[in-house]
């Protein structure tokens, strides 16, 4: 199992990135800007992006570069996705980003600390690589990849042992809000 790649930053391997709709989520349909990280060492095994697994075979890039291509465009937000981005440290990353008057949000398993400063964190915990407590108690938004009975069960468990949305009113398939 490799270790995370945490240590101050300059540039960062980019699988891709561009500028498009926000299409899942609470901010769906919004402008943003998504930076897909290389690396990631979850091992999903229905992953629909294993070619941002290696590391090294992505083309690093520094921070001002990125901030450039999305000043190029109307995004207010960016989106750091992967690979699971928070193998590196995001830190200086996204103090640079906000400087520019970008929102930043990261979407990750939570497998590794979480560092950097975000506007909106998507947690989207894998039951291969469990996420770390502390980041549980910081999401606004958890998203589960639910491909057969089996992710569903244990997405279940995940919401009975962590979650407890106070002011929910709704019932998820018979998961009762905590009062
Ligand atoms: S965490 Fe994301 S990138 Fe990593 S294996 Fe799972 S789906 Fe793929």
């Amino acid at each position: 199992m490799k270790e995370s790649l945490q240590h101050t930053t300059i540039s960062l391997p980019v699988m891709e990135h561009f500028y498009t709709l926000q299409g899942e989520g609470y901010h769906q349909g919004r402008a943003a800007y998504f930076i897909r990280l290389g690396g990631c060492d979850v091992g999903c095994v229905w992953c629909d992006v294993k070619d941002s697994w290696e590391t090294d075979k992505h083309p690093k890039y520094s921070i001002e570069y990125l901030i450039n291509q999305v000043k190029k465009t109307s995004a207010e937000m960016v989106v750091i996705t992967g690979g699971e981005p928070l193998m590196h440290n995001l830190d200086e990353l996204t103090e640079e980003f906000q400087t520019a008057g970008l929102k930043t949000h990261i979407e990750t398993s939570g497998a590794h600390p979480l560092s950097g400063q975000w506007d909106w964190i998507c947690l989207s915990p894998k039951k291969f690589k469990a996420p770390l407590k502390p980041i549980l108690h910081l999401a606004h938004e958890l998203k589960v990849v639910i491909f057969n009975q089996s992710d569903f069960d244990w997405a279940k468990n995940m919401l009975l042992l962590f979650l407890q949305p106070a002011n929910c009113t709704c019932n998820l398939n018979g998961i009762k809000p905590h009062k």
